[in-house]
């Protein structure tokens, strides 16, 4: 047997397995034990919150011979048949990629034959906000009356893109992000029924990165204990993996950022540029360090709360007690904010670059806190000006206050307001093939579930090559919007401006016999320079 991923090894088999959301599985349990189902269910929240899972297990149940208080009971034909995926009864879609009229219309045709065997036919469709307009309409109908024998479970992690008339028509549930305490736990089970070493802090920093996702973090877990096979897995390890930054850069950034130090600030972050680290998670890691520094400077004994190793926390400790509290909760009132708004903005960098001078510059910035800021500024650059400070507190000198600025660009050092990259180098290109599968956990939806099944390959004159087995999808990236957000993506991810083309996969043709594999080699790309040493 091959290698399963821990997400669908460990896939909860009944509801009592499924964690953080009680609400719904208690619900969904009682309505099976009453018989009292409903015909159309809509689970809606972020990734890997269990929409699917919960989806499998109730597909099951409605089936299930005699379920066991509510869950499926894993012994009867059904149950077996359904979990070996041999039952004509649990039908999955995934809209993504079959979102057309048509593509509907095989459903409702299907849905009149009742199904030979076990009670329901059970038709789930992930991501259903994919449809397209007339598929939606085409749905409705059946919707709306399904034959007894029919339920629909549709999944969506965008619920406000569903017209009105599908939401009306469903049982609505939310899905919650899950707790990082939940997700930890669930990580020690998985691992040590899988006889795996792992140390309780990489454990709850791979439950902290996932976010309230449960399949991230046993991607993420899985990933990790590929690269570390047969280890123990370390703290320092899943940092490596998982490209994390360490705490002593956040330290030094905030160092710069408390000092005006608008340079130190910047090189910081070209830094993290270059070496590839994922930019809304330095951010979010970075929220993380000033909330450490907050919980420090306010109790003793906070170090149950702050997971971090004893080093780090003494010199959390020094940090904390030479910065004034205001000033952290500013920056993590600024820091959180941008954290939202970067998450689906295409120039990352050029965002957390605003923010650093914003945060080094307060006379440039009208927010809330900026004023206390520049006060505190003044009073460590000036002790001296203690009468001026003075009136500027009482709100009597505010306008020469605000008359100190502007500060011109050159004086700030600070970029252009859009960075003409440089184009990639095979070095580079080399990097987004080698870096691939963590790229594409970083891709929204729908771009990652669209590139997910391209493969890479070496174009003339160091492009990269897509290469879709969907010829719409080839199209469709390869001019206008969808083309432009994945080159931002990509530049953004890279720091380089790389040159991509896409390539449709005719049927018959084999990928391998027609391009260079780039996936597949784990290659060294000869450049010129070199070849002519
Ligand atoms: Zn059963």
């Amino acid at each position: 047997m091959g290698y399963v991923a821990l997400y669908r090894k460990f896939r909860p088999p009944v509801f009592e397995d499924v964690k953080g959301q009680d609400h719904i599985v208690t619900t969904l349990k009682n309505q099976i034990k009453s018989d009292r189902v409903g015909h159309a269910y809509l689970f809606c929240g972020t990734r890997g919150t269990g929409k699917t899972s919960v989806a499998k297990i109730l597909a099951r149940a409605v089936n299930c011979e005699h379920p066991v208080d509510g869950s499926p009971c894993g012994e009867c034909d059904m149950c077996k048949e359904i979990a070996a995926g041999n039952s004509m009864n649990v039908i999955e879609i995934d809209a993504a990629s079959n979102n057309g009229v048509d593509n509907v219309r095989e459903i409702i045709d299907e849905v009149s034959y009742s199904p030979t065997k076990g009670k329901k036919k059970v038709y789930i469709i992930d991501e259903v906000h994919m449809l397209s307009t007339g598929a939606f309409n085409a749905l409705l109908k059946t919707l709306e009356e399904p034959p007894s024998y029919v339920m629909f479970i549709l999944a969506t992690t965008e619920v406000q893109k569903l017209p009105i008339t599908i939401l009306s028509r469903c049982q609505r549930y939310d899905f919650h992000r899950i707790t990082i305490d939940t997700i930890e736990a669930r990580l020690r089970e998985v691992v040590d029924a899988e006889g795996i070493k792992v140390e309780e802090r990489a454990l709850r920093y791979v439950a902290k990165t996932a976010d309230g996702s449960m399949r991230d973090s046993l991607s993420l877990l899985d990933q990790c204990i590929a690269f570390n096979y047969g280890e123990e897995l370390t703290y320092d390890k899943v940092l490596n993996v998982l490209g994390a930054v360490d705490t002593e850069v956040f330290s030094r950034l905030f160092s710069a950022l408390y000092t005006q130090d608008v340079n130190g600030a910047l090189t910081l972050l070209a830094d993290i540029v270059i070496q590839g680290r994922e930019l809304s998670q330095f951010v979010n890691d970075f929220v993380w360090y000033l909330r450490n520094l907050m919980l420090v400077q306010a109790s003793d004994q906070m170090e149950d709360v702050i997971d971090i190793s004893s080093d780090n926390l003494a010199a959390l400790k020094e940090q904390a007690n030479s910065a004034d509290i205001d000033t952290i909760l500013r920056y993590i009132r600024v820091f959180s904010e941008l954290s939202s708004q970067i998450r689906y903005a295409s120039q990352k960098r050029i965002l957390i670059e605003i923010t650093l001078i914003k945060l080094c510059k307060p006379q440039m910035d009208d927010g809330e806190g900026a004023f206390e800021d520049r006060i505190r500024i003044l009073e460590q650059h000036d002790e001296d000006n203690g009468k001026l400070l003075k009136g500027i507190q009482n709100g009597q000198v505010a306008v020469s206050l605000s008359g100190a600025g502007p500060v011109s660009g050159q004086q700030m050092g600070t970029p252009k307001a859009k960075k003409v990259l440089d184009r990639a180098v095979p070095e580079d290109i080399k990097k987004v093939v080698s870096n691939w599968p963590g790229l594409l956990m970083r891709m929204d939806n729908p771009m990652k579930t669209y590139l997910q099944k391209a493969k890479l390959s070496l174009g003339n004159d160091d492009t990269l090559q897509i290469v879709f087995d969907n010829k719409q999808l080839a199209e469709k990236y390869s001019k206008g919007e969808s083309q432009q957000e994945l080159q931002d993506f990509l530049d953004d991810a890279t720091g380089k401006h790389i040159v991509f083309e896409t390539r449709f996969l005719e049927a018959q043709q084999v990928f391998e016999e027609n391009y260079v594999n780039l996936q597949a080699i784990n290659f060294d790309i000869v450049t010129e320079d070199s070849e002519t040493e």
